[in-house]
């Protein structure tokens, strides 16, 4: 899978659009390179794309790992620390952090 990493639409190569960019003249023929474009919007800024589990949906390759995107990382993190603070005091999260610096939390 490929997106489109100007309006994050994804989509299959064999979905993806093509231009010809005229390249001049090489010697006496005419030099047409095909590009990739993106199928929504016509733009040629297209990445790898992988999927994320958590939300279930294409991402830019390198913004995911281990099958979750960034923005579920960061959301995730949120929650926890929501989840942490709610019923932790600070003395135990501070008892939680020697843990995991020791041993690892999770
Ligand atoms: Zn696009
Ligand atoms: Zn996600």
């Amino acid at each position: 899978m490929l997106i489109c990493k100007d309006c994050g639409e994804s989509f299959s190569e064999d979905d993806a659009g093509s231009v010809y960019d005229d390249r001049g003249y090489c010697g006496s023929a005419r030099a047409y390179e095909e590009i990739c474009v993106c199928p929504a919007c016509g733009c040629d800024d297209i990445g790898d794309a992988a999927f994320c589990e958590l939300c279930e949906e294409w991402k830019e390759a390198d913004l995911v790992e281990d099958g979750v995107c960034e923005e579920c990382r960061k959301k995730t993190k949120i929650e926890f620390d929501r989840l942490l603070t709610g019923v932790f005091s600070p003395l135990q999260i501070r008892a939680l952090r020697q843990i995991e610096e020791e041993n690892g939390v999770l």
